[in-house]
């Protein structure tokens, strides 16, 4: 008898559970504190009206997952996308439990998300979304407590609503509430570029590693949001050469090279990279398997499978996105000498600006871009280190070493604690 198919929220929550217990079982963790790691703190689902521009309303369905919180407040972004789950949403909060202490910032971990069509909705719909789903979600929320950013689809005008809408509930302005704002309202410099910096950093250090001349090298992007468009950008900076680019509609593709700000520009103007002049229209299936040095999956999970992981030709997998390999396909990369920087690393530099974002609020201070940046790579070229130690040491990839750190910080924190009452 054939089982039913697990969802694709399922499967990605399989991947988290299981990298996990890979980690554990390194570290040998005793099942009781194994059980308290695996499972979320707290979950809610909302459903909640909105009222849409042509008068009908509209239910919408949200959540916000706390993973973990023993090493400091809740600390995850919040996704608008059709696709939202919250077994994804649950995956990804535990991630950035793990994320948060690969780089030692005293944060746990959590995420939201609305399943919503962003692409289909005006400013005003998603103005009302935003501030109806954080009065639903509120009695989470706090500068103490859980405090949102961006990720795929929201932005820092989406943070600017979740701020005021906190603010306007407690009568004065809570900047420390949320991180990824406007900078006229308590944002940090450098925070926007964040993600796409920290992953040039760790690229920068593998490539270090292996002997790779940046100013020789060739890049593959896949998706062109926040991350993956500021990425191309900082690598194009290097002298790297970008050949393809992508978003949810399609690539680009020109062995010659593609000018990323221009690409950008193209994509605001027409809605897609796909359609970029001077370059041929490439699958996004396709473009991940195009021969390349460095491979940046900077959209959504499960994008590398063991189907097309024999496929992979880049030297480097940078995952600027949160969990685009399934574990399926990590031992074919291991084994193809794919030489990976796990999403838990490789992204990490968003919510490490966040916390310094955070810290300036709480602190009413005001760090120039130079500071942010010098802070981040210090780090991030840190935390890479201290993982490609341990997977020198454990004879493991780079993927299980981040874990091993991470869960072992955790794992430290809660036997300190103790367990209440
Ligand atoms: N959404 C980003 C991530 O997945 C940033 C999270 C944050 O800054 O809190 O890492």
């Amino acid at each position: 008898m054939e089982l039913l198919a697990k969802t694709k929220g399922e499967e990605f929550q399989d991947a988290a559970l299981r990298l996990f217990n890979i980690a554990a079982e390194h570290l040998n963790l005793d099942s009781g504190i194994r059980e308290k790691l695996k499972w979320p703190k707290r979950e809610l689902t909302v459903h909640f009206p909105v009222k849409m521009d042509d008068g009908s309303i509209h239910v919408f369905v949200g959540y916000r997952v706390q993973h973990n919180v023993t090493r400091g407040p809740a600390k995850g972004g919040i996704r608008y996308h059709p696709d939202v789950t919250l077994e994804e949403v649950r995956a990804l909060a535990a991630l950035m439990t793990w994320k948060c202490a690969v780089v030692n910032v005293p944060f746990g971990g959590a995420k939201g998300g609305v399943r919503c069509d962003p692409k289909k909705m005006s400013l005003r719909e998603l103005e009302g979304l935003t501030r109806r789903y954080t009065t639903e979600i509120s009695v989470f929320l706090g500068p103490e407590s859980d405090i949102p950013a961006p990720d795929v689809y929201t932005n820092a005008q989406t943070m600017a609503w979740i701020m005021d809408t906190y603010s306007m509930h407690k009568g004065y302005s809570v900047p420390g509430v949320v991180t990824g704002k406007p900078i006229a309202i308590g944002g940090s410099l450098g925070r926007k570029e964040a993600t796409a910096r920290g992953c040039v950093f760790t690229i920068q250090e593998a490539a270090r590693e292996l002997g790779l001349d940046l100013s020789r090298a060739t890049a593959v992007i896949q998706g062109y949001g926040n991350a993956g468009s500021i990425a191309a950008m900082l690598l194009h900076e290097l002298g790297v050469r970008i050949i393809a680019v992508s978003d949810s509609r399609g690539g680009a593709f020109n062995p010659k090279g593609i000018d990323p700000a221009r690409a950008l520009e193209h994509k605001g103007k027409t809605g897609t990279v796909a359609t970029f002049p001077e370059a041929d229209r490439i699958g996004n299936q396709e473009l991940l398997e195009l021969p390349c040095d460095l491979l940046v999956p900077a959209a959504l999970e499960g994008v590398i499978t063991k189907e097309n992981a024999p496929r992979i030709k880049a030297r480097i997998l940078a995952e600027a996105a949160n969990g685009p390999t399934t574990p399926e396909a990590d031992p074919i990369l291991f084994a193809n000498n794919v030489y990976v920087i796990p999403d838990i690393l490789a992204n990490a530099g968003g919510v490490t600006v966040s916390y310094f974002e955070w810290v300036q609020n709480l602190e009413m201070l005001h760090w120039s871009e130079d500071d942010v940046n010098r802070r981040l790579r210090d780090i991030m070229t840190r935390s890479f280190q201290e993982v490609r130690e341990i997977a020198a040491k454990e004879r493991v990839d780079m993927r299980t070493a981040a874990y091993i750190l991470a869960v072992g910080r955790v794992a430290e924190a809660t036997l300190l604690r103790g367990v209440y009452p």
